[in-house]
C-alpha cells in the first residue's frame, strides 16, 4: 500500500514511531540466574526460593554425575556431594527452567586438542540431555569456566547457541561471542555480600548480568562443617536465606530475569530484525523483517507510538482492543510478524 501524502508532514511524522525494546518489556536489564554442578541443594533450596519470586533460571549438570535417582559424586580426591537426578532435571526442565551442558566429565576442555574433536566430546552431553528432557540444549556452562577462543568455536559446531564463561563481569546488551558469555561467581555466603551484590546489580543496568552459582548448604550441614574443617575460603556455597535475600533484592530492581537461552534467544533476533512502517488515514502498519527461521521464538517487545486514544491492534491476524491514554504501548510479536494498529 502506498502511504498517503499528507500523513508525511512533519508534525504528525512525530507521533508515530516503533522500535524495539532492548530488553523484554522495556525492562531496564537482563539478569539470568545459572547454576552448575546440578546438586542436589539447588533442586532442595534453590527450587522454591525461585519459585517464590517466579524467576526461571538455567541449571546445568555433568552427564556421568546423572543417575536415575540423586546420588553422590565428585572428582577424584574431592568431597563426595549429592547431585540430582533426571527425575529432579525433568521436573526443572518441565517448570520452564533451562537445562544446560556442564561437560560429560566435569574437566576443562583441552583447547589444543582439534575442534571437531572437542565439539564431539561436548555433543556428548548435549545429546544425553536432549534424550532425557525432550528438548534442544541451548547451552553450556564451561567446566571450571575454562574456555578460550578454540573451545568457543567447538561448542558453536557442538551446536550450542550460548556459552557460558567466567570473568567476574556482566556482558553488554550485544555480546560479541555468545559463546563467551561472562558471569559473576557467588564465592561464598559472604562474596558477594549483600552490598557488593547490590552494587553487581546497579552495574549491570542497560546491560545482561549472568550469576553463578554452586551450592545452597544450611548452616550446621555436614558439608558447610566439612568446608570449614579444611578452611575452604572459596566454598562456592552459600546459605538458603543469603540466597532467598540476594532474589528479593534482584526482584526489587524490575529487571527482566530469565535462562541464558531466553535472553541470548532475544538478543539475536533483535539484531536480525528490522521495523518496516506504513502510515496512511486511521491505521499504522509494522512489519518485522528477519531473515531468522521460526526457531526463534521469543518474542520481542516494541515499544509503539500513535497519537489514537484507543486503538486496535491486529498482530498476525489476531486482534485485540486497548485503551492508549499514554500514547505509548508495548507490544509483543514473533519475527517475521505483521502489525496493524487502527484507530478506533
Ligand atoms: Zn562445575
Amino acid at each position: 500500500m502506498v502511504p498517503f501524502l499528507w500523513w508525511a508532514s512533519p508534525l504528525t511524522a512525530q507521533s508515530f514511531s516503533a522500535e524495539i525494546c532492548t530488553w523484554k518489556d522495556d525492562r531496564p536489564a537482563a539478569v539470568s540466574i545459572t547454576f552448575d554442578d546440578a546438586s542436589y541443594t539447588q533442586y532442595e533450596y534453590a527450587y522454591p526460593i525461585l519459585s517464590k519470586y517466579h524467576f526461571k533460571a538455567t541449571f546445568s549438570l555433568v552427564g556421568e554425575w546423572t543417575k536415575e535417582e540423586a546420588s553422590y559424586s565428585a572428582e577424584p580426591g574431592m568431597f563426595q556431594i549429592k547431585k540430582m537426578g533426571w527425575p529432579q532435571i525433568r521436573r526443572l526442565h518441565q517448570d520452564g527452567h533451562e537445562i544446560a551442558s556442564h561437560g560429560y566429565r566435569h574437566q576443562r576442555y583441552d583447547r589444543h586438542l582439534p575442534i571437531d574433536t572437542l565439539a564431539a566430546q561436548m555433543k556428548k552431553n548435549k545429546t544425553l540431555i536432549e534424550r532425557h528432557t525432550g528438548a534442544p540444549c541451548y547451552t553450556i556452562h564451561y567446566p571450571y569456566s575454562f574456555a578460550w577462543d578454540e573451545t568457543a568455536s567447538a561448542a558453536q559446531k557442538a551446536g550450542f547457541w550460548f556459552g557460558r564463561t567466567g570473568d567476574d563481569t556482566d556482558n553488554s546488551a550485544t555480546p560479541s561471542n555468545l559463546w563467551m558469555l561472562k558471569s559473576r561467581a557467588i564465592l561464598n555466603d559472604t562474596i558477594p555480600d549483600l552490598s557488593a551484590f547490590k552494587e553487581w546489580l546497579e552495574q549491570a543496568r542497560g546491560k545482561w548480568l549472568i550469576l553463578m552459582y554452586h551450592h545452597l548448604f544450611p548452616k550446621g550441614s555436614k558439608e558447610m562443617h566439612i568446608l570449614e574443617y579444611h578452611k575452604v575460603r572459596n566454598t562456592y556455597s552459600l546459605y538458603p536465606e543469603t540466597f532467598d535475600k540476594q532474589m528479593q533484592m534482584l526482584a526489587q530492581t524490575g529487571y527482566w530475569v530469565a535462562p541464558i537461552k531466553t535472553v541470548g534467544k532475544y538478543i539475536i533476533e533483535r539484531q536480525h530484525t528490522r521495523l518496516r512502517t506504513y502510515r496512511c488515514i486511521g491505521r499504522f502498519i509494522i512489519k518485522l523483517k528477519t531473515d531468522l527461521g521460526n526457531e526463534y521464538d521469543e518474542p520481542l517487545t516494541l515499544r509503539v507510538k500513535v497519537p489514537w486514544p484507543q486503538v486496535s491492534v491486529k498482530i498476525n491476524g489476531k486482534e485485540n482492543v486497548y485503551a492508549n491514554t499514554q500514547g505509548t504501548l508495548l507490544l509483543e510479536a514473533l519475527p517475521g510478524s505483521k502489525i496493524v494498529i487502527k484507530k478506533q
